[in-house]
């Protein structure tokens, strides 16, 4: 017996157990401590109340003999659910068919097991800073993976590189960890690269939610993505279900290599190692896309947008460069005079007990920045800027 032994060339997760560790360490030398978490991209506000009692619901239904639901008839998700996130596409101008939508328990199962479509012998293009999910998954399968540098210069946006053949493209809009929105132009860019170099792209929109108008949502609006892309997205951010567990991936039937479709093969993966998401969560889910639920998330995402701009103004009364907050979720800022980001992530707890992830975390090109999150409560986001500002 032989162990994946491409396993040994992962890097260990430092970066959360290291956070953890130095904030144990700080609260239990100051238990009088006042932190504030903006470290974290978990949610905090709960789901909306049309979401519980479509789960009350469907919990009813389970337990009564006439309505009781088994195993899902296909893994891919119940066609009322299918519909409802093909009918949210087609909101803001995006054509995705029922059949298109593949439901699954959140866009980070899906983006790493997408991998066992492709082959190994593919050439991974990620970002630098990136989501650790696309480099770890690929990786454990032995691919080869090359960066593409996001940097200052190129506002944490990295575009394609000619000569440089690469089969298999990561894209994350708006992006965790550094909040940066790619626009129409850019997007189009990439997926001009992609069919020219008959790659893929694979487009985590895990965070489409928080995007204002004039903006792509979705790698859908770009003309041509629909040969070369898959597309995740996750209710985890656009409705508080992170604790529930429900995204989807949408993948159309012209994205073919030599006449197979990619989405038969995604099928057949789900079909032979996935059981589908709960039925009662499939409810909660549809409730999301129903028109009270799409009225009340709007509440949270808008709740979480203004606890980001508070950040972005804090950035520009500071004269710190930063980037996302507008359309994101994460402000990605520099950290002031020089500053190293685990130096200025202990100065951030031991000076301002405020807690923030250090940039170098997610890649090299993090060295020197600061990500936090908008997802914590407003008056402490109000409180956090206002401690950063004193100096
Ligand atoms: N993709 C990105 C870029 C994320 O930042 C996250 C979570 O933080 C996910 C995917 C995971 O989403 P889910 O909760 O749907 O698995």
């Amino acid at each position: 017996m032989k162990l994946n032994a491409n396993f040994q060339n992962l890097e260990q997760s430092y970066l959360f157990v290291t956070i953890a560790k130095k904030v144990n360490a700080y609260t239990a030398a100051h238990p009088e401590n006042q932190l504030i978490r903006m470290g974290i991209g978990d949610v905090t506000l709960p789901l909306a109340p049309v979401v519980v009692d479509a789960m009350h619901r469907a919990a009813d239904e389970m337990g009564k003999k006439e309505t009781f639901r088994g195993y899902s008839p296909d893994s891919s998700g119940y066609p009322f659910l299918r519909e409802a996130i093909a009918g949210y596409y087609g909101s803001f101008g995006v054509d995705v068919q029922p059949e298109e939508v593949y439901v699954g328990d959140g866009a980070k199962s899906d983006v790493g097991n997408i991998v066992d479509i492709f082959d190994n012998a593919n050439t991974i293009l990620v970002p630098d800073p990136v989501y650790p999910v696309y480099v770890d998954t690929n990786i454990m399968s032995g691919r080869k993976i090359v960066y593409a540098d996001a940097n200052k210069e190129n506002g944490f946006l990295p575009m394609p590189q000619k000569g440089h053949p690469v089969d298999i493209i990561y894209l994350c809009s708006p992006n965790n960890p550094t909040g940066a929105v790619y626009n129409k132009e850019q997007l189009t860019a990439w997926v001009d690269y992609a069919l020219e170099q008959k790659a893929v792209i694979l487009f985590d929109a895990a965070y489409e939610c928080f995007v204002g108008p004039g903006l792509p949502r979705s790698i859908f609006s770009i003309p041509g993505a629909e040969k070369c892309a898959i597309e995740f997205g996750s209710l985890s951010k656009t409705a508080g279900f992170t604790g529930m567990r429900c995204g989807y991936t949408v993948i159309k039937p012209q994205l073919q290599v030599d006449g197979v479709q990619a989405a038969q093969l995604w099928e057949r993966r789900q079909g032979s190692k996935f059981n589908g998401v709960s039925y009662v969560t499939q409810r909660a889910a549809e409730a999301v896309f129903s028109p009270e639920g799409q009225r009340q998330i709007q509440e949270n995402i808008a709740y979480y947008k203004r606890n980001a701009q508070v950040m972005v103004q804090a950035m520009k009364d500071m004269g710190l460069w930063y980037t996302g907050g507008e359309n994101s979720p994460y402000v990605w800022f520099q950290c002031p005079n020089g500053m190293g980001s685990w130096e200025y992530f202990d100065y951030l707890l031991g000076e301002k007990e405020i807690v923030g992830t250090p940039g170098e975390g997610f890649g090299k090109n993090g060295a020197g920045c600061m990500r936090l999150s908008a997802f914590g409560d407003a008056e402490k986001t109000v409180e956090a800027m206002e401690r950063l500002k004193r100096g």
